[in-house]
């Protein structure tokens, strides 16, 4: 989890991320084009065979009339004179057909080209296309027609007892886009086709795509329709190179492809928006923070006097859900911001307490001081919050350093007092910056003061040294306990041992980083062995 976790919080993967849903888009983006690109494609194929459709459609509906009309009109005695002059009086209708024949179980006894009676019987044999039902219309599809007298020529007999008549071979426009071929077939029984016009193979191709289309043939950029008149029995088939379309159109697919680029790119941008959103390190550390994801490091207080270490500060740290340790510097502006104050004194005090209480030895005592936002300083709450040491008295005492933040309240001096009388010291801290000024040391009666570390850190003959000397000697006149802290380096230490005036206790990275519980515990037990340890040079 925490591995998949990262891929959003990480800006290394950021980058693999966005370009994964760019890609994603851009590919959903052009699925969609080349959707509407079909579909407008198939409709301009419905089109371009519905011309055929309907002129096979006309002729259906010609040869229909013209029977009807051949059945009303011609009464004659068959293969008469007469008969002859009716078929002639038919074959002046403006429906196109002119040649008409006699026909009886399959046999031509006379046509309107040949009329001599006498003439033998000519055997049509087995049509290709036989009646639907009795009395149906058959067909014998390109049929010479020498025994009609039209020596060279084909046509189709289409015949409906006792009449038929000649359909020539149709000259249907095919004309379509370059990227477009057609092939008219006639449906056959069972399944067969005979091939009318235009490019042959295309209706078999069609046949085997289906009414779906299928991938194979889209894959190669080939799209297929088949279109068959109501009784289907003209079907046109078209075949549509989308490639060889998109290539007509180089800006249409130009516009296109920066369109989906385009709209690709805006999609990445609100997706990345959202996951920088609800990853975004603020609103982790708003959704986790937690008594799980709240660790403490502890940093030993020495007394300067005895060398012991008679304390300790818990500094809060935060764990990422990547568990990656974050320091106060990122997540107290976020604390106040939120207001979450009051809560991570809580867990930082609750979770001190539970690691503490179970790891420090019995008969050791501790000074434990907690790093509190002057808004909360509200004696009630807090002597709640540490409740679990004050109970023990013999193993705890704690002191809140009030930190370097907003503006210390009005009733900081109630509040002051009232955690003394429950026990709990409280400290001004990284005095010498800001708002930790003097004022504030004249005016409450804070029990110590935490002298800022740019004093101790400061380089030797700088201004900062110069002033901790006058910082040290003007707290020590007001008689509060004093820690210096930023102690780096042992030339720093000795020189706070020379001063005149007293520093009670001294913190700093020469004494030891902040440290995690265990490391912690060790260290007191090396110390109270007796002399100062190898310095713990990982940091909690
Ligand atoms: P602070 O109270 O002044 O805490 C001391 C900071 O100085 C710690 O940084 C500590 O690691 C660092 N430090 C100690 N000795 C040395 C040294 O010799 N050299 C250097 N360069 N640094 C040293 P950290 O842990 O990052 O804490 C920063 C600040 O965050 C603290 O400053 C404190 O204001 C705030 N903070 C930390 N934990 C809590 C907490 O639980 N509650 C509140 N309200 N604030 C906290
Ligand atoms: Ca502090």
């Amino acid at each position: 989890m925490a591995k998949l976790v990262s891929v959003f919080i990480s800006e290394r993967y950021r980058r693999f991320v966005g370009f994964g849903i760019w890609l994603v888009t851009f590919a959903a983006v052009l699925a969609a084009l080349a959707w509407h690109s079909t579909t407008r494609t198939h409709e301009a194929m419905r089109f371009e065979a519905g011309a055929a459709i309907a002129h096979y459609g006309q002729l259906r509906k010609n040869f229909v009339s013209t029977f009807e009309a051949l059945r009303s009109e011609v009464m004659a005695t068959p293969c008469s004179p007469r008969f002859i002059r009716q078929l002639e009086a038919v074959a002046f209708r403006p429906d196109g057909f002119n040649e008409f024949l006699h026909v009886r179980d399959g046999q031509v006894l006379c046509s309107l080209t040949s009329p001599e009676p006498g003439q033998q019987p000519v055997e049509l044999g087995r049509p290709d296309i036989p009646p639907q039902r009795p009395g149906g219309v058959a067909f014998w599809l390109d049929r010479d027609l020498t025994f009609l007298g039209r020596p060279g020529l084909i046509g189709t007999i289409v015949v409906r007892e006792p009449f038929g008549t000649v359909v020539p071979l149709q000259e249907v426009d095919l004309s379509a886009p370059s990227w477009m071929r057609l092939e008219t077939v006639l449906a056959l029984p069972g399944g067969n086709w005979r091939h009318r016009l235009g490019e042959e193979g295309i209706y078999g191709r069609a046949v085997k795509a289906g009414p779906a289309g299928d991938l194979g043939s889209l894959a190669k950029g080939r799209l297929h329709g088949n279109f068959c008149d109501p009784g289907g029995m003209h079907c046109v088939a078209v075949e549509a190179n989308l490639l060889a379309m998109y290539a007509q159109q180089p800006g249409v697919v130009a516009i296109a492809l920066l369109g989906a680029a385009f709209l690709a790119s805006y999609a990445t941008l609100q997706v990345q928006n959202l996951i920088t959103g609800y990853w975004s390190f603020e609103a982790r550390f708003r959704r986790y923070l937690g008594a799980d994801s709240i660790v403490c490091a502890y940093q030993p207080v020495m007394c300067l006097e005895t060398g012991e270490i008679a304390g300790c500060e818990v500094l809060a740290r935060w764990r990422d859900i990547d568990d990656a340790i974050v320091y106060p510097d990122r997540f107290i502006p976020l604390v106040e911001k939120h207001r979450l104050t009051m809560q991570i004194t809580k867990l930082v005090a609750e979770r001190a307490y539970r690691e503490l209480s179970r790891m420090l030895p019995a008969g050791e005592h501790l000074q434990v001081n907690f790093n509190i936002f002057p808004c909360d300083l509200d004696a009630p709450r807090l002597t709640s919050i540490y409740g679990g040491f004050l109970a023990e008295p013999h193993r705890f005492s704690v002191v809140v350093e009030i930190i370097e933040s907003d503006e210390i309240p009005n009733t900081a001096q109630r509040e002051i007092e009232a955690l003394r009388r429950a026990g709990i010291k409280t400290y001004i801290d990284d005095f010498g910056t800001g708002y930790s000024n003097m004022q504030n040391l004249a005016a409450l009666s804070v029990d110590g003061v935490k002298l800022d570390r740019a004093f101790a850190m400061a380089p030797d003959n700088s201004m900062m040294a110069q002033m901790l000397n006058h910082a040290v000697e003007m707290i020590h006149a007001t008689g509060r306990i004093l820690v210096v802290e930023g102690v780096e380096t042992a030339e720093r230490l000795a020189m706070l041992r020379r001063m005149k005036a007293g520093i009670d206790f001294v913190q700093g990275y020469l004494i030891s980083r902040p440290l995690d519980i265990a490391e912690f515990v060790a260290l007191l037990a090396a110390y109270r062995g007796g002399g100062s340890p190898a310095r713990n040079r990982h940091a909690a």
